[in-house]
């Protein structure tokens, strides 16, 4: 197996690959089989501040870098990504646990928000606004906004930070991230990527170690000019507050309780499809999946019944088999909180009629789930589960449903299966989400803006205004 090519065991600061000054590293296992994979340094506050120093001093360098030349090196990312897919999806499998497919998707994705932000940056446009009066010109300009720091989660351990690096290099900016802990080799990888295309030392800076440390270092510098952490609310709500000393423009994508909608009107089995790779996919942890199905009377029970047969068909095991469609938990603490919703819904009612329980492979593994008359007063009305569980409700009447939609502090994803063109565009209007699926369960493309409101974040990743994040905008006004 190739996946040792980018398994780095090592940090990456001002192009050099080192270790923790106190010489400590952290295990990484592999979910599916509880092996260790390897280790990686336990960094903290100084190497943090070692990191930034770098950042700093290779920003004006990678800032005054002709465009043409920094597109050029994205390119070369690009194909690098895509020569180097299996590799690299292996490494993720091996880290997360989700099978090679969708590993291999993730990869595949993560190159095209490289492309993506080499093309777009080169539409990164200004304006000249016009004068009132004669002899004047206002000049708007977009500038890179300086070091980013960047912290992700290991959900998606490679694309999440696709998404920051592309955009922060194909402007100018240089780069301190800190991968998560569970999965800190597709973080890593970034850096070997960048090192091999040719961006000059420091660009990137790649930081593994104690989370409080190392992002508290970067929350305090007043280089570090901007923040852009994809994470759980809380931790988010935290860098909002710590960002406020220095000012820094943050971006923030966070936790989700996307709910999912069907209509009498929907064709049942797209909708049965839609839920499957809305709820199941990655093992249920992604922020936009389905985590209230809410079906309408007409169709509950076909609707169930359907679901039921496609969850019973769904091969579980270690994300390296052939075929394997779904693989373990992150740990057994992402199984017990699944436990815990399973044992609230029963409580109050609802019917385990699919799985509800530990997977016969052991470790972290668990059954695909189907709980039905679910109810809004269970725990995963208002909590995101992160697991391959998925309540379903009935409703009777839209306004219930659009109401019970929005009833959550959360606005990420949102999904709704009508043939009704005059519901879709009220469902446009009342859905209180940053994104919203009609007729389709799987909405991320490089070339939309994916963000949420409310508890769900600030900011947007992808489109143009992905790339609007990582800019400053001036204004110059000359006299002649
Ligand atoms: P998490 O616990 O918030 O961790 C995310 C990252 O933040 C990790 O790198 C973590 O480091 C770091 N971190 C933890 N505490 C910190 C602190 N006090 N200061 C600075 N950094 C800190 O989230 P998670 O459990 O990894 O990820 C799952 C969550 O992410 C879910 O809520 C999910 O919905 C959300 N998510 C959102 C999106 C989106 O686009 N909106 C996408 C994917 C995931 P350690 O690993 O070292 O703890």
């Amino acid at each position: 197996m190739s996946y040792t090519k980018y398994l780095k065991e090592a940090n990456l600061i001002d192009g050099a690959w080192v270790g923790a000054d106190s010489g400590e590293t952290i295990d990484v296992t592999n979910p599916a089989t509880g092996e260790l994979v390897g280790t990686v340094p336990n960094c903290g506050d100084a190497e943090t501040g070692r990191a930034i120093d770098a950042a700093a001093a290779a920003f004006d360098g990678l800032a005054g870098m002709a465009l043409i030349e920094r597109v050029g090196l994205l390119w070369k990312m690009h194909d690098a990504l895509m020569d180097n897919q299996k590799s690299l999806a292996e490494l993720l499998t091996i880290e997360m646990g989700k099978p090679l497919a969708e590993a291999m998707g993730e990869i595949g994705i993560g190159a095209a928000y490289v492309r993506w932000f080499a093309e777009e940056v080169r539409r990164a446009k200004g304006e000249i606004v016009p004068a009132p009066t004669n002899g004047r010109r206002f000049l708007v300009t977009k500038h890179p906004i300086g070091v980013v720091g960047m912290i992700t989660p290991w959900n998606f351990p490679s694309s999440m930070l696709a998404r920051k690096i592309a955009p922060a290099l194909a402007i100018g900016c240089s780069v301190v991230a800190k991968p998560a802990t569970a999965t800190p080799y597709s973080g890593l990888a970034w850096g070997a990527l960048a090192e091999e295309v040719g961006f000059p030392k420091g660009a990137v800076n790649i930081l593994t170690g104690s989370a409080r440390k190392i992002g508290g270092t970067i929350m305090a510098d007043a280089r570090v000019r901007k923040v852009t952490f994809t994470g759980s609310t809380d931790v988010g709500k935290e860098l909002i507050r710590q960002s406020a000393d220095t000012v820094k423009k943050v971006s923030m994508e966070l936790g989700g309780n996307a709910p999912f909608l069907v209509f009498d009107d929907a064709d049942v089995d797209a909708a049965v499809q839609g839920a499957m790779v809305s709820k199941f996919r990655n093992s249920g942890q992604t922020c936009v999946c389905a985590n209230r199905i809410y079906v309408q009377a007409g169709v509950y029970d076909e609707f169930v019944e359907k679901l039921k047969m496609a969850t019973a068909a769904m091969k579980v095991g270690n994300g390296l088999e052939d075929g394997v469609e779904q693989g373990p938990l992150i740990d057994m603490d992402a199984v017990e909180k699944v436990e815990e919703f399973i044992e609230d819904a029963k409580a109050k009612g609802g019917k385990v009629v699919q799985g509800g329980a530990r997977h016969g492979n052991g470790h972290s593994f668990f059954d695909p789930t189907i709980i039905t008359e679910a109810t809004q007063d269970m725990m995963f009305a208002k909590d995101e589960i992160f697991g391959p569980l998925a309540p379903v409700f009935r409703f009777e009447d839209e306004d219930d449903a659009i109401a019970w939609a929005n009833d959550t502090d959360f606005g990420l994803a949102s999904y709704a299966y009508t043939r009704d063109v005059g519901r879709i565009f009220k469902l446009n209007e009342k859905l209180q989400y940053g994104m919203i699926g009609i007729n389709s369960g799987l909405i991320t493309t490089v070339e939309a803006p994916f963000g949420g409101v409310k508890d769900s974040g600030l900011g947007k990743e992808g489109g143009s205004q992905g790339l609007e994040d990582y800019m400053d905008t001036k204004y110059t006004a000359v006299d002649f």
